[in-house]
């Protein structure tokens, strides 16, 4: 026993002694010293983030109340330029922390994220409901058209202010209290909707015990049903769920339309089955409290404050953007029914078509007129070219050159890393490139950044961006070759990127402040260009022979564009009015959510055939994933990248530097100098038509 205590003693000598070493040696803690002064990987160890994130939040807390200790009347340098500036090392651990927890994470970084959680949410709500710090914001904010402000220094101004007030900070103390309550009632009732909706997703299984029941359905997929089944105990059948990769080729390929019909209502029904996990009151009352909450902070509605923060500034703007599509996209997809009717008729199956039929007879048209094969098209897309054809892509557009660095830190040995030059030779940012998938790394594609672009002291900042995607690495000695989806999705990450190296804020909230319905333009506009011929020819090059890729295959891929988007825009636009819908309607009485729902589908005209993208009971972008009187946002950007692009496309030349040249300074650069639409309109010199998205859909 008491040698067991002298043990553990010198254990946490040591482990004491461990610790400052490496408190001493934090790289956090201490200037980076590293070319371009990018974080330094090699010397980041997991146990230096805890520690740099407790001294980062003393730190931000000195640097507010070093605001609130100045004696001289608050003005916009001592407290609104102090406000934007503080929390330095917050931002620099934060930029690596987050960046490396999404693309290279494990358990420990998981469990510090974890324990972090709760510390930061107290450490910014003690500063965003700091009533002292907020009256200094005020008392600048009050006095803003005397002080003699650009408008860069307005907009800092109102947008700091707005964040404060928009979080209750202006109302009374009692109503403060209040609207507190709302906000812990609505985390709440959010969560029990997502957490009702999983339940419901994973309860519904069909099991399906006979091989004539899998008639029509391809190898793969049966083999996944089969291994489904083996999850759960019940070899020898096969189990199809309401997973995507699990219905959709099911509804596509099933010929049992009577079990198509079972898996579908599974599907559309989930949280609107009256059991524990019904999801209609819990809605309901979701939008009470939203609508309490908007009007005490003095809104109509709830999406009168969701928009007036956005592009669209009021919900009028975002119906009429949205019926102005509904009418052609809701005509094509009647012929899009009409022609699978006829296949029905045809093949004499004496029944209307029905919504679960939809994917089963889209998937015969496909093949029927749209064929195209990824292997077809991959061996043009190996890696190597794709990257080129973005890099020729920038320097076309935007004077742009790049040099690979090997003797830059990185977070893995797969990251490539790249110093981006503008057009006059001067540098311009580094771009770090991480593109296979590994465990530890979460799905999907994105683009972040380890530091900001911004100004010190006038002094410029340098961004470091990171592009970060999951895509197909090599097979034996042939390069990694991407399908036509990463190719887009490598453009598209690749625009974000832009966004990040050319805005050139001088404060750091006007920088990188975006609105949700702007900040996909920027993306997806440069998938525009991913499909052009003109620059297919010149990067979509044959591995082997190194022949540019075939017409044939370029008039293919354009077609293929357009197969079901009849379909898909409506089913869209049909769940993007039903949440504006909800958002805007009087709900002062008692609320039957499923009869809202119908006289809203009704009311727009939505056809039997068709089910909104989403019903209201597992609408989760509007429940629980902060797009509620927002999910109008991602056809909202397409508009305006059809449009941007189609600006180059009237000018005869899709290169056009002068256009370039316009919309990065007032859609990249300085983006949040104006409101969106002030900011487009420079670059257009017109507000953007739908026309260019109708037809880049086959709409018209
Ligand atoms: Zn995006």
């Amino acid at each position: 026993m008491r040698k067991f205590i002298i043990v553990s003693l010198l254990a946490g000598i040591f482990l004491a002694g461990c610790n400052q070493k490496t408190e001493m040696k934090n790289p956090f803690l201490a200037d980076y010293n590293t070319p371009f002064n990018v974080p330094p990987f090699h010397l980041i160890q997991e146990d230096h983030y805890l520690p740099s994130f407790k001294e980062a939040m003393i730190q931000e807390k000195a640097d507010i109340d070093a605001i609130l200790n100045i004696q001289e009347p608050p003005d916009f340098n001592n407290t609104i330029v102090a406000f934007d500036n503080s929390g330095e090392l917050m931002r620099k651990v934060s930029g690596v922390f987050y960046r490396i927890t999404g693309a290279n994470t494990n358990p420990n970084l998981q469990a510090i994220a974890r324990e972090l959680t709760p510390l930061l949410s107290a450490h910014n709500n003690s500063i965003r409901l700091n009533e002292q710090l907020f009256e200094k914001i005020k008392a600048v904010y009050d006095k803003r058209h005397d002080l003699n402000l650009d408008v860069e220094q307005m907009r800092l101004v109102e947008k700091i202010y707005n964040d404060f007030a928009r979080n209750g900070a202006a109302l009374p103390p009692e109503q403060r209290d209040k609207l507190k309550q709302i906000n812990e009632r609505l985390s709440l009732v959010s969560l029990q909707l997502g957490e009702n909706l999983l339940a419901e997703t994973n309860d519904f299984k069909l099991v399906i015990d006979n091989t004539d029941d899998l008639a029509g359905l391809p190898d793969e997929v049966i083999s996944a049903a089969a291994d489904e089944a083996k999850q759960i105990d019940m070899e020898g059948k096969w189990v199809f769920t309401l997973q995507k990769p699990s219905w959709i080729p099911f509804l596509q390929y099933s010929e049992r339309r009577e079990l198509r019909e079972k898996l579908y209502r599974g599907y559309f029904m989930r949280g609107d089955n009256d059991n524990e996990n019904d999801n209609k009151a819990l809605f309901a009352e979701l939008l009470k409290l939203r609508d309490e909450r908007s009007k005490m902070l003095g809104f109509e509605n709830y999406a009168a404050f969701s928009t007036s923060d956005n592009m669209a500034k009021t919900p009028g703007n975002v119906y009429d953007f949205l019926l102005k599509v509904w009418d052609p996209a809701l005509k094509i997809a009647k012929q899009e029914r009409d022609e699978m009717q006829k296949i029905i008729d045809r093949e004499g199956g004496n029944f209307k078509l029905a919504s679960w039929d939809w994917w089963y007879y889209a998937e015969k048209v496909r093949k029927e007129k749209f064929d195209l094969n990824d292997d077809e098209l991959k061996p043009y897309f190996t890696k190597d070219n794709v990257r080129n054809g973005v890099f020729n892509l920038c320097e076309r557009l935007y004077g742009l050159t790049f040099k690979q660095h090997h003797d830059i830190p990185v977070y893995h040995e797969e990251v490539e890393v790249y110093e981006i030059f503008d057009n006059d030779g001067s540098h311009l940012g580094l771009l770090y490139m991480d593109n296979y998938p590994r465990p530890g790394k979460r799905a999907g594609a994105w683009c972040g950044t380890f530091r900001n672009g911004s100004y010190e002291n006038g002094k410029k900042i340098y961004p470091i961006v990171t592009i970060v995607t999951n895509f197909a690495r090599p097979v034996g000695d042939k390069p990694p070759m991407w399908t036509w989806d990463e190719v887009t999705t490598y453009f598209h990450e690749f625009g974000h990127g832009l966004h990040n190296l050319f805005a050139d804020g001088h404060y750091r909230r006007t920088s990188r402040d975006v609105p949700r319905d702007f900040v996909e333009l920027p993306s997806q506009v440069l998938e525009n260009w991913a499909g052009e011929p003109e620059i297919l020819k010149t990067y979509a090059l044959h591995y082997e022979t190194g022949e540019p890729i075939p017409d044939e295959l370029i008039n293919k891929l354009k077609e293929s564009s357009h197969f079901n988007q009849g379909f898909a825009t409506s089913e869209y636009i049909a769940a993007a009015i039903l949440d504006m819908d909800y958002h805007t309607m009087d709900i002062s009485g008692d609320l039957d959510i499923r009869a809202l729902e119908n006289a809203s589908m009704k009311k727009l005209g939505l056809i039997d055939e068709i089910i909104p993208r989403y019903r209201t009971t597992y609408f989760s972008h509007i429940f629980s994933g902060g797009y509620a009187a927002g999910y109008y946002v991602y056809l909202w950007a397409g508009v305006l990248d059809a449009d941007a692009f189609e600006a180059f496309k009237e000018s005869g030349d899709v290169f056009n530097p002068e256009l370039a040249s316009l919309f990065r300074k007032h859609i990249l650069a300085e983006n949040s100098l104006g409101e969106g639409m002030e900011q487009y309109v420079k670059f257009r010199g017109k507000e953007p038509s739908i026309d260019p998205l109708l037809r880049q859909r086959g709409l018209k």
